[in-house]
């Protein structure tokens, strides 16, 4: 690792002015990662970004930590009855919180089964959702892929049994954030500061960028730029909200597959909006419309869970070890859909 300045930011303000680029950025203008190359940027728990720099992908010549500006970290009740989580918070603090395990209980569960005790304790979720991908080759300085600016994926003929098995060409990560897909099944929206306190609001879906749009990010984070906010809509009184997640192991691991279903069930059985979104399947959380097709105007029932399950995956493009996902998403939407319906 380099040497570099380390600094406490007091106020969003300052933070932004100190992050003079983003990670994404700072990645592809420095990739040999030896001179720091007066880039600035900032930390909250610190778990990724210290990897990225450890592993010799980054290095900057400061770092502004974010954990001590004041109320970055609350959980606030809005007007209208939504809740603003604090990109500060971290995922254990997040995951124990009584509103949240009372009115988004699917989050809760979530970022409880994310990561392993002692990183969730210190990961936050702003950070969380900014984590760099996973993908082996991206965190190995002997390979510079296209993310990187380098010239060529070595995962589509290469080792991708992590890999998505949608929208996989030309680069084919999926989203690390497992947070994310519970939070786009509930709509989340973020809130983003910049240097001079002008603030800009879009949906979570929105913020993460497919690599149609721009191949080496996996958000619109500008640089002088700070993620100030997440917003969580006041459910509906009839929404049912279920996350479901498959590993390797039960703890220490991203999952192979996650799932988020949202139903808003009427009184008399039918569904009438369905929100089914796949993790671990994509460059970004994936939206499976139409298994959501499937279930709006129906009364769920097995055949129903089944079909939409199979729905799920019939887009899919699975690369040549990653073919073992397709079974996996199609149990998995079908359980959540159940569970969510029950
Ligand atoms: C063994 C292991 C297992 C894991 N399992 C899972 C899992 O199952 N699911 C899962 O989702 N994650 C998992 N993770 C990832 C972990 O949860 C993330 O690395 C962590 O949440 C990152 O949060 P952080 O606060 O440490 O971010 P940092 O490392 O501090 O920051 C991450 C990035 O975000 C930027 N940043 C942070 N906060 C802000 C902000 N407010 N505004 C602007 N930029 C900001 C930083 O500059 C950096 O680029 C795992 C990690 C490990 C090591
Ligand atoms: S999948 Fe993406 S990040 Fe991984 S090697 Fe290919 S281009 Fe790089």
């Amino acid at each position: 690792m380099n040497r570099f300045a380390f600094a406490q930011a007091r106020s969003i303000p300052e933070a932004a002015i100190a992050a003079s680029t983003t990670v994404a950025d700072a990645m592809i203008v420095a990739p040999d990662a030896t001179e720091g190359g007066g880039i600035s940027i900032v930390k909250a728990g610190g778990i990724d970004l210290l990897d990225l720099m450890k592993e010799g992908l980054l290095a900057p010549s400061k770092v502004m930590n974010l954990k001590d500006i004041p109320g970055l970290d609350m959980v606030v009740e809005e007007e209208g009855g939504g809740l603003q989580l604090g990109p500060l918070a971290t995922l254990a603090a997040l995951a124990e919180h009584p509103l949240l395990r009372q009115r988004y209980a699917a989050l809760a569960n979530a970022l409880r089964s994310s990561a392993s005790p002692q990183i969730r304790n210190v990961a936050t979720l702003g950070g969380n959702l900014l984590q760099r991908p996973r993908c082996w080759y991206f965190r190995s300085q002997a390979y510079r892929c296209l993310r990187k600016g380098g010239g060529h994926c070595f995962a589509i003929a290469g080792e991708n049994q992590y890999h998505a098995i949608f929208n996989n060409m030309p680069c084919a990560i999926v989203h690390p954030s497992t947070a994310a897909t519970v939070l786009v099944a509930l709509g989340a929206t973020v809130e983003l500061t910049d240097a001079t306190g002008g603030r800009r609001q879009l949906s979570l879906e929105d913020f993460f960028v497919p690599v149609e749009r721009d191949l080496q990010r996996e958000n619109d984070l500008k640089p002088r730029e700070i993620l100030s906010a997440i917003r969580l809509p006041k459910p509906p009184a009839r929404r049912r909200v279920v996350h479901v997640r498959q590993g390797e192991k039960d703890s220490f691991d991203w999952p192979l597959a996650d799932v988020a279903v949202a139903l808003d069930v009427a009184e008399n059985g039918i569904c009438q909006r369905a929100a089914v979104i796949l993790g671990a399947a994509a460059p970004v959380p994936h939206r499976a419309k139409t298994a959501e097709a499937a279930l709006t105007g129906k009364r769920i029932d097995e055949s129903v869970a089944t079909a939409a399950g199979q729905a799920a995956i019939e887009s899919a493009t699975p690369l040549s070890k990653n073919a073992y996902k397709l079974p996996l998403f199609e149990m998995l939407v079908r359980r959540a859909i159940l569970k969510a319906a029950a």
